[in-house]
């Protein structure tokens, strides 16, 4: 795929508060608009605010809008996540100046950082999180060791091996990493043994939480697994999705569930699979809001705790 870098001055605050779920109150930022990885299964793609396929939009001006916003507020926050509808670690040099430069602007002001991530994090991003560790939150998100599972959902993330290497680094940084198995989609690469070996595989690297969701499925997702993966592939993943209503699920009103009897299994095979190699695991509450209420953000949570704002440092 071509991709087409669109360079743009952000007009608007640079941190959103969300009003759901584990990261209600921690003010999140995005780096761009659209994500290059363009996984199959991605929500964020359907959003309206999404630019076309192969184009991302970088807001140039971050940094110093941030620093700007920041200096007008009386309380900093104490942790900034930055957005999931994004990736801030694409392999595109400016991007990655951009979200750098935010990073360390953050860090330096004693502001944790928490981030979700398919690519590949540079070693200058490491060396500056080794001298912060404890204000930053990794997560990266890996459901499948198996290439050709990356190659098919997944096609422009970084390969597995090499998210098993930012688990490796960022954690000989002193960094906390959890892994997110997320989206689970029921059938694929979801059998015992490979999830045994995924989790014994983490084990391996010294990872201790994990967070699991199934698929959700939007119209919008739903049609990119047709029109992007093999037609057998993506009518049997839809099966599973057949009369299961449309609901309200996080911010969005058009949104099925995989039935609770399936998902209920999956959670239960992993979380028994987890706690064999001494690792938690937590389902995505915001992802399965009928089942009980699991926050699967918890280092920035408990982190914050009941104040989610310091006093300003400048
Ligand atoms: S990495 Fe995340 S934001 Fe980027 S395409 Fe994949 S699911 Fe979407």
């Amino acid at each position: 795929m071509v991709l087409r870098l669109i360079r743009q001055q952000r007009k608007t605050p640079v941190l959103k508060a969300p009003s759901f779920g584990c990261l209600k109150g921690i003010p999140v930022i995005n780096v761009t608009r659209g994500c290059p990885h363009s996984c199959v299964y991605c929500y964020a793609r359907g959003f309206p605010e999404a630019p076309l396929r192969g184009e991302i939009h970088l807001y140039v001006n971050l940094p110093e809008l941030l620093e700007k916003e920041l200096g007008r507020r009386k309380r900093l926050p104490r942790w900034v996540s930055f957005s999931t509808a994004s990736d801030p670690f694409p392999p595109i040099d400016e991007v990655l100046k951009v979200s750098y430069q935010v990073m360390e602007f953050l860090l330096r002001r004693g502001i944790g950082i928490s981030f979700l991530t398919k690519g590949v994090i540079p070693p200058d991003f490491v060396e500056l999180f080794a001298r912060h560790c404890e204000l930053v939150r990794a997560r990266v998100g890996l459901v499948s060791l198996n290439d050709e599972y990356q190659k098919l959902f997944e096609p422009f993330a970084a390969p597995p091996f090499l998210r098993l290497a930012n688990i490796r680094n960022l954690t000989a940084a002193g960094v906390k990493v959890s892994v997110r198995m997320d989206p689970l989609i029921p059938g694929v690469a979801d059998s015992e043994g490979e999830i045994e070996s995924l989790v014994k595989r983490l084990k391996v690297l010294k990872v201790k939480e994990l967070s699991i969701s199934a698929l959700i499925l939007r119209p919008s997702v739903a049609m990119q697994l047709a029109e992007e993966l093999p037609l057998s592939l993506s009518r049997s993943i839809l099966k599973y999705y057949q009369g299961q209503p449309w609901q309200k699920v996080i911010t969005s009103a058009r949104t099925k569930l995989l039935p609770a009897s399936a998902r209920i299994v999956r959670y239960q095979m992993i979380k028994e699979i987890s706690a064999r190699y001494g690792l938690a695991c937590h389902i995505c509450g915001c992802k399965n809001p009928d089942l009980p209420w699991e926050s699967c953000n918890t280092g920035v949570e408990s982190a914050n705790g009941d104040k989610v704002e310091q006093l300003t440092l400048f």
